[in-house]
């Protein structure tokens, strides 16, 4: 059976997270709606780089490749 896609905002697109250039597909687990404007910053900056790229980029460019920093925010954030 096939999924219905959710109807989108007039100012929303659909960005796939893992990109369809990279092997992403169009399951609603790799789609977020995102607001247009916003999309537009998001690969003007990060192309079409996975979430893991982006995080990899950003550690080793502004946090000297500190990952415990990572870890520790994501754990504060997510496990309680
Ligand atoms: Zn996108």
């Amino acid at each position: 059976m096939k999924k219905k896609k959710k109807k989108l905002r007039r100012h929303q697109s659909r960005h796939h997270i893992i990109p369809s250039s990279r092997g992403g597909d169009s399951r609603l687990e790799n789609i977020a709606k995102v607001q247009i404007k916003g999309h537009q910053f998001y690969h003007a900056l990060f192309s079409n780089q996975t979430p893991d790229e982006i995080v990899e980029y950003l550690v080793n460019t502004y946090w000297n490749g500190q990952w415990d920093h990572v870890k520790r925010a994501y754990d504060q954030r997510y496990k309680k």
